[in-house]
Order: structure tokens, then sequence, then C-alpha cells
């Protein structure tokens, strides 16, 4: 169909050439769309192509914050308010060396339609800093985040913009942001998510994207009459959406025995010893190597010995989980999984898997479940918090759970019937895609121009 072909020429018209990762993301969704585009002229009537792949505004500013050697550093900030036909702009900040325009303007999108399928009515953005947190002390940290917060709280509000977290930016960050924001403004509104309890935080945020993935899972499963019950499975990455993921995984029954950071990958056969984890990445904030000096029984496998991506995907197991970062699962890891009888993979990270990997999934009849709609449990969760703290009442862990549960079943439903409505079989990435985008068009063409 030449409106791809159209809007990718917009998009790198309107973009920098350099912003692949946006581009990768663009091109996904719209491929993944055609059937039902064809069957809905009136999307193109509207234009509704060329508006989607715009984002509404890239706010890009300076942070300069002083370290513990009293050193003024510089740091570049953004935020990308991509769309917000739904409702407020909300979505994550992520604080890494690595964050760029491109990597934003990637997340924010895809935000847009992880939010709408959720059902929620809320909008898509990103933001975040290219600053390493590692090795900094509490106080810089602290100093940073007040800079940033400085920088650009004007740009954001309860009704407007609400923030949450992401890489690099946990409970300890959002704190710090929420604090500036109050001390900036005078106001306790609720202008990001992921909070501490002690600040409104709601029970159960920091561990719904990990759990979230994993309920997600089953459901799709228990549909095809499978369980992850005694199943040996394997996950990437060793933050938040890990950690929760195999703490749940442990709950069903089933045997996580990977997990891994940027420096290399942990293979524990007998089962990854969570509280051992826990301990080395929520507490020392160390590198995995630790695991292995503790733990005889563990593999570890440095990145810069490993040449072929990542040293996870080499282990064999029935359901693989890329919970890291974008890219993470090439083409080539996507054929060993293959060649090692793989069942099911679903993303906890964003687009973790490249659309060569997808691709050989689909061709291979492999159950895929796409990060748009497995990994939606965390903002799902977040404007739970958002309606406790308009409401001033607070949920129980276990109301938390409840809902998380209902949510994450209801998103396999809509899905699922998305994918029969359009004879996709189990595609659920052209599903999620269809869902999200219809829910998000919709409301653009109600609202006008
Ligand atoms: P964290 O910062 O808590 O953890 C990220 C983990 O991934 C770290 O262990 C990090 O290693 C590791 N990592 C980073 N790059 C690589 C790499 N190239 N190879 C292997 N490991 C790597 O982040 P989160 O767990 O919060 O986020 C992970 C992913 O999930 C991201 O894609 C994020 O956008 C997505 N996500 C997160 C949500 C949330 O609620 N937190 C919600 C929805 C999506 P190291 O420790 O060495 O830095």
């Amino acid at each position: 169909m030449k409106y791809i072909e159209n809007a990718m020429k917009l998009a790198r018209q309107s973009n920098c050439q350099s912003d692949t990762t946006f581009f990768q993301a663009i091109e996904e969704v719209l491929t993944s769309i055609k059937p039902f585009l064809k069957k809905n002229p009136q999307y193109f009537e509207h234009n509704i192509i060329d508006r989607i792949i715009y984002p509404n505004r890239e706010i890009r500013f300076k942070i300069e914050w002083l370290d513990d050697n009293n050193h003024i550093q510089v740091n570049n900030g953004y935020r990308v308010q991509f769309n917000n036909a739904l409702g407020p702009y909300k979505g994550g900040v992520r604080f890494h060396p690595s964050v760029t325009p491109d990597i934003l303007k990637f997340l924010a999108f895809e935000q847009i339609f992880k939010n709408a399928i959720t059902g929620l009515h809320i909008g898509g953005a990103k933001g975040g800093a290219d600053f390493d947190p590692k090795g900094k002390s509490d106080q810089e940290i602290m100093k940073f985040c007040q800079a940033f917060m400085t920088a650009f709280y004007n740009s954001i509000g309860e009704d407007i913009d609400i923030l949450g977290g992401d890489i690099g930016v946990g409970e300890r960050e959002v704190g710090y942001l929420f604090g500036q924001y109050k001390t900036l403004t005078n106001s306790y509104d609720s202008i990001i998510t992921s909070k501490p309890i002690s600040l409104g935080g709601s029970k159960g945020r920091s561990s719904a994207t990990g759990y979230g993935l994993i309920y997600f899972t089953e459901t799709l499963l228990e549909d095809m009459g499978e369980t992850l019950k005694g199943k040996i499975c394997t996950i990437s990455g060793s933050g938040n959406v890990a950690i929760h993921a195999i703490e749940k995984l442990y709950d069903v029954g089933a045997i996580p025995v990977t997990c891994s950071d940027s420096k290399g990958t942990i293979h524990d056969p007998n089962g990854i010893d969570l509280a051992l984890l826990k301990e080395i990445k929520l507490k020392k904030r160390s590198s995995l190597e630790a695991y292995a000096e503790e733990r005889k029984a563990a593999t570890y496998v440095k990145r810069e010995d490993y040449q072929s991506g990542s040293y996870v995907w080499e282990v064999p197991c029935f359901a693989a989980f890329p919970c890291a970062t974008q890219n993470e699962l090439s083409g080539e890891s996507a054929q060993k999984l293959i060649d090692n009888d793989v069942k099911i993979v679903a993303e906890g990270a964003n687009m973790p898997t490249t659309p060569d990997g997808i691709d050989l999934f689909m061709k291979h009849k492999i159950l895929f479940a796409p990060a748009k709609a497995a990994n939606a449990g965390g903002v799902a969760v977040s404007v739970l918090e958002m309606s406790q703290n308009n409401s001033l009442s607070y949920m129980s862990a276990e109301e938390i759970d409840e809902k998380l549960r209902g949510i994450m079943s209801k998103i396999f439903k809509d899905i699922k019937k998305t994918c029969d409505d359009y004879c996709l079989d189990m595609d659920l990435a052209s599903g999620a895609n269809i869902l999200g985008f219809k829910r998000v068009a919709n409301a653009m063409i109600a609202q006008g121009v």
C-alpha cells in the first residue's frame, strides 16, 4: 500500500534521518494495520496516518547540576508529548546515557497505542535524559532530579502530562522529582506515578509491569490449553520488570533460569535465586558477576565474551521474556529460540524484538505477546494510582492485584476479538496495533482538526 511509503517519507522529512528506532516503530505499526485500513477508508479521508505519526510537541531542555566535587555538569533533557486524543499525556521518564530524541519518540509513539489498548483515557508521551545514574551518590541523584524538574515543570500538570518511571527512574528518583515539583508549584498535584507509598504511591505499582506480563502470558496460554507450571523460562534484564516477572513466575510454579544486565548473563539451571538477585541489583546496585560468585551452580557469561546478541536466548526454554531494553532480541537470537523449541515469547521491555525476529516467530507460529499489550500492567496501575490520589482513597495490595489480573485478561480478550474480526489468526502484534490505532484514530476524528 502506498500510504506506508508516503507516511515514511513524511516521517523522514520531519525528523532527523538518524531516527531509525522511531521509523522502525512507525513502520511496524503501519504495516500491521493494513487489513484494518483496507476495510476502513474513513481514516484516509481524515488523513489520520500522517497525523498520528507526528508528535504534538517535542520539548528539549538543558539540565545543569552540581556533582559531589562541586563541578557543574550538563545533560540533555527531553519530553515528547506525542498524542493526547484520548486524554492527558502519560508516559515514563528514562535516565540512561543512550537516551536520544530518536529513542524517546519511539517510546512515546508506542506508548500512545499501549495506553489506548488498556481502555483508559490517557494519551502517550515519554521523556528522559542522557544522564547515567550508575556510580552517582544519592545526593547527586537528588540534585540531578531537581534540576531535571526545574527545567521543564511548567510543561506538565495533572490534566496535561503525567510522568512515571522507566529505566534508571525508580521510586527514589520519582520521589525526588515529585518533591521538586511540589517545591516549585506549592501543589501536591498527581503529576507523576510510581511514587513511593509514603508520597501517595499505589500498592502494587512497582511490581505491576512484571506481574502483569505473567498474568497476560497465563491468560494467553490458558486459551490454548497450556500453562506455565513446571516450565523452564528465560528472562533478560534484572531491573524492575525482570525481577517482578521472575517473582511471579515462581508464584505460578514456573522455573525462571536466566537474567542479565548490561555487563552479562546469568544461567542458573536450578532456578534464579530471587533473594540473591534482589540483594545484588536492588540493594547493592552492582553487576550480576557478584551473583555467580555466590552461586556456584550458576554460569556467568560476560557480554564482551559473547558476540551474538544476548546469551540469554541460547538457553533452551518453553517461554522467553525479554525484559531489558529495545532491540535486544535479534533475528539470529529468535532463530536460536525456535531451534530450541520455544513455545511462547512475551515482551516485558518496550519493542525488545527486532522486526526480523518478529517475522520469524510469526512464520514458525510461535505465540508472540507484543509489549504494547503484555507490559501494559504498569501504566494500568499508574492510572489506579492517579485515581486513588484524586479521590484521597487507597486500595489494598490485594484489590490492586485483582484489578491488574482483570485488566490483563481484558486486554487479551479485546486483542483476540480484534484478531478474530480481521482474520488474523493469533497474530496478537497486529491485533494490538489495530485495537490501539482504532481507539486513538476515532478520538482524533471525533475532535475535529
Ligand atoms: P530498570 O532500569 O529497572 O532495569 C533495566 C535492566 O535492563 C537493568 O538490569 C539493565 O542492566 C538491563 N539492561 C539494560 N540494557 C541492557 C542490555 N543491552 N542488555 C541486557 N541488559 C540490559 O528498567 P525497567 O525494568 O523498569 O525497564 C526495562 C524495560 O521495560 C524497558 O524497555 C522499559 O521501557 C520497559 N517498561 C518498564 C516499565 C516499568 O513499569 N518499569 C513499564 C513498561 C515498560 P544494568 O543493571 O547493568 O543497567
